[in-house]
């Protein structure tokens, strides 16, 4: 019989040419537990999960409880299902007035295809804005706004009408025109190693897009949820997207993605006479209620601050001779390293029980992005315990 290492590199489907292939039995809070009994700590629940932690018993519950009332009436938005309207108003509640309008998708990717599709349907244009380093998703109109040439060589012909602005470079916003449909931006970006652009590049963005009319769509799929010290990054810069687009933690471990808009311009979607964006399963009401479980634990356990709180006691403690700069905002933190290889610490790191997920655009640096319920007593012990493997790592790679 073929154990379950075979059959994985048999039979699954994989997206790196090294997988960690680590078996997962279960997880908890921020803790992932491998089927040999050995204890991982997750740092890359930020990139991939819940800002909750792993099993949250609230969560876990308003699933169970979903799952035996309904799962799946009809393709999205055909009847009222009561986790998709109190999602919605909580949501909606916690952002500024013209963000009041939920359309419920699957995932980040459908998220941002939902978007542009909006923006060009609003602004009768067909020109995208996008920036060098920026990751929107794998589907082929995010594709075509990933800020790498190379990467998507191989999937050519993509969307046309496509520009790619420098980040955070105020000169080359003239970019943006009456041609302009759109501009998609992270409000601090991820892959690219957590860049965290000028409060006043942010605001000239926002002048910019209302003085040509093009729509400003800010991907908070990895900053959403209090992952940067506000419930969404955009809070930072005083700076109010037209549309918004969430996934991710959004779900508490359940997939589920949204783009958030003002009524008005979300009705552009409405089948008349054009398609709007149908999707079967976005809103699935089990994916709904566990964001609800999971934003409401978010904003009565106060986690936009347990990330302020527990972001400083690691930039305090991750002070290394081989540690060049620790930067980011919140619990959303790049750690760069000086003369490492970062995807052979990585390795170094799993084997000692840390994980990491590496950067898509940047090798010198790792990512610090736990669960937000960890104590401080755990940021502590994970902050010891790096600057420890670094110490080790270094020593045996002289
Ligand atoms: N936008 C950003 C900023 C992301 O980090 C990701 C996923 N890494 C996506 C969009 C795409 O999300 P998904 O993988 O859920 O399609």
């Amino acid at each position: 019989m073929l154990s379950h290492r075979q059959l994985f590199f048999e039979h699954v489907a994989q997206t790196s040419t090294d997988p960690l292939a680590l078996e997962i039995e279960s997880a908890e809070g921020i803790y992932l537990y491998a089927s040999d009994g050995k204890k991982y700590v997750d740092l890359v629940s930020g990139v991939s999960v819940s800002n909750v932690g792993h099993a949250h018993p609230e969560v876990v519950k308003a699933v169970q409880n979903q799952a035996a009332k309904h799962m799946h009436l009809m393709v999205y938005g055909e009847m009222i299902q009561s986790p998709q309207v109190r999602y919605a108003e909580l949501l909606t509640s916690e952002l500024a007035a013209q963000l009041n309008t939920v359309y419920y998708v699957n995932s980040g990717s459908e998220a941002i295809e939902g978007a542009m599709k909006l923006a060009k349907r609003a602004t009768g244009r067909s020109g995208v804005v996008a920036f060098r380093n920026a990751y929107h998703g794998g589907t082929q109109g995010a594709l075509s706004i990933l800020g790498d040439e190379v990467l998507k060589n191989a999937f050519r012909p993509l969307l046309p009408g496509i520009t790619h602005l420098n980040f955070n470079v105020p000169e080359e916003l003239s970019k943006i025109d009456k041609t302009t449909a759109c501009v998609v931006v992270e409000p601090v970006q991820a892959e690219a190693g957590i860049i965290v652009p000028d409060t006043s590049y942010m605001q000239q963005l926002r002048a910019r897009c209302d003085e040509v009319g093009a729509l400003l769509i800010f991907d908070e799929i990895q900053t959403g949820f209090g992952r940067t010290g506000k419930l969404f990054a955009h809070e930072h810069y005083d700076v109010v997207p037209d549309i918004m687009t969430i996934a991710k933690s959004m779900g508490g471990g359940m997939p589920i993605g949204a783009f958030v808009a003002d009524k008005q311009l979300m009705n552009q979607l409405t089948y008349n006479p054009a398609l709007g964006h149908i999707t079967t399963f976005g809103g699935h009401p089990v994916s709904c209620a566990a964001a609800l479980a999971s934003l409401e634990i978010i904003l009565r356990d106060e986690l936009t601050q347990r990330a302020n709180e527990v972001g400083d006691i690691f930039r305090q403690k991750m002070k290394h001779p081989r540690i060049k700069n620790v930067r980011g905002k919140g619990l959303f933190l790049a750690v760069d390293l000086d003369d490492v290889f970062i995807p052979d610490f990585m390795k170094y790191a799993a084997e000692n029980g840390i994980i990491f997920d590496p950067f898509l655009f940047n090798s010198e640096a790792f990512r610090i992005a736990p669960p937000l319920i960890i104590s401080n007593e755990q940021a502590t012990e994970i902050a010891e315990k790096l600057l420890g493997l670094i110490d080790a790592f270094v020593n045996k790679h002289v």
